[in-house]
Parts: C-alpha cells; structure tokens; sequence
C-alpha cells in the first residue's frame, strides 16, 4: 500500500489545474471545452463550480478527478501530477483518493442499495470499516433501503446511494456533477446538508457542479466557467451575490456574442 500515490501535505492543495486545455474531436468537428484554466481547489473546503449549459463544468470536473486526460496543461490530485500517470497508477489514485458522483447516478440496475454501495471496494478487494459504513448509512438515511433495488427507490435515494458510494472509500477529494439536478428541492437541501456536514465536521474536500445559485451558496467559494474559461471567483457566497454575479456573466456572454 503506502504512500506511492501521493499522500497529501498538510494545507496543501487538495487539487490543482495548471495551464488544462482540454478538446474533443479534431479537424473541423473539434470543440475545445476548456482555455488554460488554472484553479486551486482549498483542502476541507467545498468549492461550487458555475457556469451556463456547455461552459465545460463537466468537463473540468472529470478532467480535475483524473476520469478525463487533459489535451494540455497538468492535473495535480494532492502532490500527484496526474497527466502522464501509468494507467494502473492512475486507476489506484482515483479509487483510494477520489470520490465521484456523476449526474446520472450510474447505479447498476440489478444490483441492491448495499451492493451498489460497497462496489467500489468490493472491486478493489478492501472490506468497509464496519462503524465507518454504519455511519455513512445513518448520515445518508439509508438503513431501512440496503435491499432495495435503483429501480424501488426515489430520486433522492438513489443520489443519495450514490453519494454513500463515493464517500464509503473516504476519498480524499469527493467530486459531484450536478447532484441535486434531478431532485425535489427539499431532498436537494437535504444532499448538500450532508456535504456540507462531510467538508466541516469530517474534513472532507468537496467539489460540486451546479447550476442552481442555492445550491452553491452552500459553498465556502465558487469558481464561475464561461465558454471553458474561470472567468469569476467568489468566497463566502449568498444566493444573491451568485446571482449577480450570473446576471453579470450573461452580460458579458452577451457582448461578447455580439462582437
Ligand atoms: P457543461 O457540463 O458545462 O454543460 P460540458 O463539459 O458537458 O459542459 O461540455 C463542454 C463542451 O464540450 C460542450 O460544447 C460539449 O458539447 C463539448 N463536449 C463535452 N463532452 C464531449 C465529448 N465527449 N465529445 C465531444 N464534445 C464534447
Ligand atoms: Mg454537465
């Protein structure tokens, strides 16, 4: 085991972007979703990340958990450079130190809440810490939904399973696509309470994708995306500064369109 892959220094970034462009396809198909983004993401915070539809949230979020290779620049997950790592260092990096929520859940259908949950580890041959799982099970609510299937649980449940997944592992960085999108508004609450409660009371790092300002307002510091560039930052944010600061981006997206 040991510390191959990076253990983190203390204070010290929990990930980093240097420099990331990142494009698909090529020739006259291709889409460059990020411009040099370069953004620190603080350890035992969680870091919201805004932005219209297609300003590449996603993209960067999959790019800065080492899911996505970068098309230039580099990804540091702790002291780890993550672009140039071997394919099998990287798959150990990404399940000892990541943790990721993807906007559809990808629950496996005929798999109970407990199976789903305990995948991860189950693939890489480590057992739970017993008071550890007992734990996040009591936090996400799920004790009486263990033997259920995805399909016999509601929206909220199954994010939630999904979010009981990523944290079991007890990643050093917990990534979330738009977790609350498919959710009513109090089980949405309900979610970021819960990560908000992982970042303060366990030390957690958390980024999350969002496109709701109440959602990010949650959050000790948001970076705003526009046409895959960090074109904003704000700390301690309320849901009226975001929206400002939105109705401002859309301003400029607008003038820029325009030229
Ligand atoms: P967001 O999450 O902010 O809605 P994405 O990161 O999904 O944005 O997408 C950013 C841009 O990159 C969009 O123009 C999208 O069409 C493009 N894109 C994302 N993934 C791919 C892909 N696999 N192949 C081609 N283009 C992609
Ligand atoms: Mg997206």
């Amino acid at each position: 085991m040991g510390g191959e892959a990076g253990t983190r220094q203390p204070g010290g970034p929990a990930v980093r972007a240097v420099g990331v462009g990142k494009s698909f396809g090529s020739g006259d198909a291709r889409v460059v979703a990020l411009h040099d983004v370069n953004l620190v993401i603080e350890a035992h915070r969680l870091t919201a990340i805004m932005g219209p539809s297609g300003s590449g949230k996603s993209t960067l979020l999959h790019c800065l958990a080492g899911l996505d290779a970068v098309t230039t620049g580099e990804i540091w997950i702790g002291d780890t450079p993550v672009t140039g790592l071997s394919d099998a260092r990287l798959t150990r990096l990404r399940r000892r130190q990541v943790g990721f929520v993807f906007q559809q859940f990808n629950l496996l259908p005929t798999l109970t809440a407990r199976e789903n949950i305990l995948l991860p580890l189950t693939i890489a041959g480590r057992k739970p810490d017993p008071s550890w799982f007992d734990e996040v099970i009591t936090t996400m609510e799920l004790g009486d939904r263990l033997e259920h299937r995805p399909a016999q649980l509601s929206g909220g449940q199954q994010q939630r399973v999904a979010c009981a997944r990523a944290i079991l592992g007890r990643p050093d960085v917990f990534f979330a696509d738009e977790p609350t999108g498919n959710l009513d508004s109090r089980a949405g609450a309900e979610i970021l309470r819960l990560l908000r409660e992982a970042v303060h009371r366990q030390g957690q790092t958390v980024v999350l994708v969002t496109h709701d300002p109440h959602a990010a307002a949650y959050a000790d510091q948001v970076e705003f995306l526009l046409d895959g560039r960090i074109v904003s930052e704000l700390r301690e944010p309320t849901a009226e500064r975001v929206l400002d600061r939105l109705a401002h981006l859309d301003g400029t997206a607008r003038s820029g369109s325009r030229r």
